[in-house]
């Protein structure tokens, strides 16, 4: 279900106060804020895009999405600046304003290869260091700094050195869903649509798999590497249980059921598929279902139902509170005032840059 935002009226904020302004602020120049009135060139400008998404955003919300649209796509190119969009990101911005869109992983790839100045990453604050770790030299921009992630807050640094010890010699694999600090100490990144390959990649009979429980178990029952495993589970996908699941399979057996691995081991059970964000896209590309539930975060329904409109999406509405701090207004103040700026120490972030680039490297 499409999210109408309550926006601030941007056209009436004060310029930002020199004391707030960010480092990033001080070093290329603040813009002035741009009119968001909307008009019937904003109308016609902006047609294009609002096709993109007409199956998902009802006409009476466009009049409020399209000013932000147009005046975000014209600072990107005055900044010099590029969008990378998760999947969980809303219609709006993942269709309308990202550059490129898609999983961890491959917003970790794009990252590396990224042309521009600046980069605007719509998802949340482990994204963003990914982005800045792999790109030390550019200005990284997150829209709402408190846009977290409950994996990543779940362990930290100093929880990896105490399991190094415990654990002597075992290699440590951490999902992407983890800060900075937490890739400087371990050996290898994985995302969810490379961790078995990753864990098989290090040629140990056993390894150290962090932080997701449930990401860690779907990988156990698909290799034959030991895995140790830490506590943390994603918010959003462990609220997801069986029976919801199997309630609709008996309102109709002829549903397709795709779901995250980071879903508890009995709700994959309920699945007829298991894979990452972009590998569940790509499921319904091409089986093409009549009606499917995507057990994972909401608004990826929604970004594939602007795509594939006959579809019929069954969603059990579970949304990432920290996914969803990322809204067109943020988007539009980031780029004008440069803000919020994603700064890492370097001593960690060349530690970190060697596990996410291990990965990077390792061939799909
Ligand atoms: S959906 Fe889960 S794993 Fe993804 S950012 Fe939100 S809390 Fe973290």
């Amino acid at each position: 279900m499409p999210i109408l935002q309550a926006f601030a009226p941007s056209a009436d904020r004060p310029p930002m106060p020199a004391a707030d302004a960010s480092p990033a602020a001080r070093r290329y120049r603040v813009v002035p804020v741009p009119s968001l009135e909307w008009t019937p060139q904003v109308e016609r400008e902006t047609a294009p895009l609002y096709q993109r998404v007409k199956a998902v955003v009802p006409p009476v919300e466009w009049p409020f999405f399209a000013p932000y649209v147009k005046a975000i796509n014209a600072l990107k190119r005055e900044r010099n600046a590029v969008i990378l969009a998760h999947n969980y990101q809303t219609p709006e911005i993942y269709n309308c304003v990202a550059d490129f869109v898609g999983d961890s992983l491959q917003l970790a790839r794009e990252a590396a290869k990224v042309d521009a100045d600046i980069i605007v990453q719509c998802g949340v604050h482990f994204m963003a260091e990914t982005s800045k770790i792999l790109n030390p030299d550019k200005t990284v921009l997150i829209p709402d700094l408190k846009a977290g992630c409950s994996l990543a807050s779940s362990i930290s640094g100093e929880d990896v050195r105490l399991l190094r010890q415990k654990f002597p010699g075992v290699p440590v694999i951490a999902y992407v869903n983890t800060s900075a600090d937490v890739k400087a100490e371990v050996d290898i990144c994985c995302t969810s649509s490379n961790a078995v390959e990753v864990v098989e990649s290090l040629g140990a009979d056993t390894v150290i798999f962090l932080p997701d429980q449930y990401l860690a178990k779907y990988v156990a029952a698909h290799t034959t590497v030991k895995i140790i495993s830490w506590n943390g589970a994603c918010e959003v996908h462990e609220r997801f249980t069986a029976e919801e699941l199997r309630r609709y399979r008996e309102g109709d057996p002829s549903l397709s059921i795709i779901a995250h691995p980071e879903c508890p081991p009995d709700v994959l059970d309920e699945a007829d598929y298991t894979g990452s964000t972009a590998g569940m896209i790509d499921w319904v590309r091409k089986h093409h279902p009549r009606r499917v539930v995507m057990v994972t975060e909401c608004s990826m329904a929604d970004n594939v139902q602007a795509e594939l409109p006959d579809i019929e999406f069954v969603r059990p509405c579970n949304l990432c509170p920290h996914m969803k701090r990322i809204t067109l207004p943020k988007i539009l103040d980031s780029l004008i005032y440069l803000k919020e700026e994603v700064v890492i120490d370097p001593a960690i972030a060349e530690k970190a840059r060697r596990s996410v680039e291990r990965m990077v490297s390792l061939k799909r």
